[in-house]
């Protein structure tokens, strides 16, 4: 079975091309510059990328070109579209409407499109990229959404309320949901194949670091807490997001710098983290780069990273009762050392230490804990397009 897999951003579009059968990526690509003028670059198997400027007005316009291309002569890898079976699409926010992932139809549509309230920047963009697979594809090509939201819908009351009134809630729908939901589950599942136990009998945190970072606590299976919150903005601190702040400190700079809550939402989301504190770069490869050559404001971006990720762990060992295996990936998971080290750095009393030589990896699927510590250390790639494809076929077929 053949899936293909849409990431659709406001300008942008990135699609990969499954055989569900080999489970293998035959082609991938990034539609850019949507509705401005346009840009494919596109990969298949092997071979080298192709790039082709090509006006996209739209989104429709963006699948019409992804079609085009998979099936084309030179840079193709099928015949017709029609070897295309399901379209598995990433949203963003399900809200409390989805638990897992669901076929498209127009009720699912209309949720997804209520849920533009709670993700005003991202679902948007996926409505669009589903309503372009349905008209470009037809209505005969089921249509999945995966959510990012869904796997946390399993916190417990007491983990996804805020103590503001009750009503806020009530009217706004205003509490944690969670991010990197896909992720999470996906590494979680894995830490326990890596195990050889069944899911059901671990507690895990799962720790997905990348430009936006957050971590979970996964009980059995099952979120219990996560660092992102109402919105993608909550709990560690990111390439240029905050991550959690005295709420004071945001009506504070307000008044001072005479910001419009516009000038303040970009201020938290695009100009603070990693990037703020070190006044240097969100990108954590040039600020540990900067760090190991004695800047200041460096190190300290980077100690505070690795002190938040030390301190939720601790928190999310306490809400679990215990712990069985940690779990890094993404970007800085999967290939910084240096955070891995930092982060888990003094936790030996709590059964957690590294092996320092086989710290020194990058992007690979490897436990890493020490000789003789229980609690189990894992580096695991994440492949949310994976989950996504497999998620369609589990639906779908
Ligand atoms: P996104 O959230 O955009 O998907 P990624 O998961 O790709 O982000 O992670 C990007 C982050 O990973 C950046 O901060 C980047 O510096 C970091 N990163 C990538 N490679 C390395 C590396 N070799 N060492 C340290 N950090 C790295």
């Amino acid at each position: 079975m053949k899936v293909l897999v849409i990431n659709s951003g406001s300008s942008s579009l990135k699609y990969q091309l499954y055989d569900m059968s080999q489970e293998k990526v035959l082609a991938k690509g990034l539609c850019e510059r949507i509705g401005i003028d346009g840009v494919l670059k596109h990969k298949a198997g092997d071979k080298e990328q192709y790039v082709v400027n090509h006006t996209m007005k739209d989104h429709n316009d963006a699948i019409k070109l992804v079609m085009d291309i998979l099936v084309s002569k030179e840079h193709g890898v099928i015949d017709s579209v029609s070897e295309i079976e399901a379209c598995g699409h990433r949203v963003a926010h399900g809200g409390e409407y989805f638990t897992q992932s669901a076929i498209i139809d127009d009720k699912c549509l209309e949720a997804i499109t209520d849920c533009i309230a709670l993700a005003p920047l991202h679902n948007p963009a996926a409505v669009m990229g589903i309503k372009a697979c349905q008209n470009v594809m037809g209505k005969d090509v089921k249509q999945v959404a995966v959510f990012d939201t869904a796997f946390h819908q399993t916190m417990p009351e007491k983990a996804f309320f805020y103590p503001v009134p009750y009503e806020m809630y009530e009217k706004y729908k205003v509490r944690k949901y969670g991010f990197h939901g896909t992720s999470h589950r996906f590494v979680a599942q894995r830490a326990a194949a890596m195990l050889g136990k069944p899911l059901e009998e671990l507690k895990l945190i799962t720790c997905h670091l990348g430009n936006g970072s957050s971590i979970a606590a996964v009980d059995g299976g099952r979120c219990v807490d996560t660092t992102m919150g109402f919105t993608p903005l909550d709990g560690l601190i990111m390439g240029t997001r905050t991550g959690s702040l005295d709420p004071a400190i945001v009506t504070f700079i307000m008044e001072k710098e005479g910001y419009s809550p516009k000038e303040m939402n970009d201020f938290v989301n695009k100009r603070s983290g990693l990037l703020g504190i070190s006044q240097l770069s969100s990108d954590l490869r040039e600020v540990e780069e900067a760090a190991n050559q004695g800047n200041h404001k460096a190190q300290i971006a980077l100690d505070i990273l690795c002190y938040q990720i030390k301190r939720y762990i601790g928190s999310y060992i306490a809400a679990m009762g215990g712990v069985d295996g940690i779990v890094f990936t993404a970007g800085i998971g999967e290939n910084s050392a240096t955070v891995r080290a930092k982060s888990l750095e003094g936790l030996e009393k709590l059964g957690i230490a590294i092996d320092p030589e086989k710290n020194q990896v990058r992007g690979k699927e490897v436990n890493i804990t020490r000789e003789g510590f229980p609690v189990q250390v894992m580096i695991i790639p994440t492949n949310e397009e994976w989950v996504i494809a497999k998620d369609t076929v589990n639906l779908v077929g």
